[in-house]
């Protein structure tokens, strides 16, 4: 190479660190997991289709095979039955990952405060983001997604996650 010509690679080269690339891939391609149980989950169906349209923040890949997942979506209310399940699928998805807990059910058992519903997700799985109503508008489901990827751009990359998280069904 000419090295009279190297200042011509200023626009070629791009320079970043393995942080900003990592944290740009994550909060551009989250990968979810809905565990849609009631009429929430339907309120994320329209805000995954054509007129919200989650694909604008990068987290149209729905999968429903956990090892796939990045986020775990929760929307409609979980029983005491559904529970281990719910736990089985946080488990077996790779870190790092988040949760959210979508519309009063998953976040609180809203009005059913009843011995088979389990009373808020967040006895059985950490929760990063909860998101109110019943149900809560698309917008507040995309408010979320938002809200996730800002706290990812702050969190240490390579580090377990919830790691201080005690669940009610570690010791069952
Ligand atoms: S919060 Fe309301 S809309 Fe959502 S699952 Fe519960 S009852 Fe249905």
């Amino acid at each position: 190479m000419d090295v009279s010509n190297a200042h011509l690679l200023d626009d070629a080269v791009v320079t970043t660190t393995l942080d900003a690339v990592v944290t740009w891939g994550r909060e551009a391609s989250l990968w979810p997991f809905v565990f849609g149980t009631a009429c929430c989950a339907i309120e994320f169906m329209a805000t995954a289709a054509s007129r919200y349209d989650i694909s604008r923040f990068g987290a149209e890949v729905l999968r429903f095979s956990p090892r796939h997942a990045d986020l775990l979506v929760v929307a409609g209310t979980v029983s005491y039955k559904q529970a281990p399940i719910l736990k089985q699928i946080y488990d077996q998805m790779p870190e790092p990952k988040w949760v959210v807990a979508v519309g009063a059910c998953a976040s609180t058992g809203g009005f059913y405060d009843n011995y088979t519903t389990l009373q808020g997700i967040d006895e059985i799985v950490p929760v990063d983001v909860y998101v109110a109503g019943c149900p809560p508008r698309p917008e507040a489901i995309l408010d979320a997604v938002i809200s996730i990827q800002k706290q990812l751009k702050e969190e240490p990359k390579f580090t377990l996650r919830h790691q201080e998280f005690k669940s009610k069904l570690d010791n069952v």
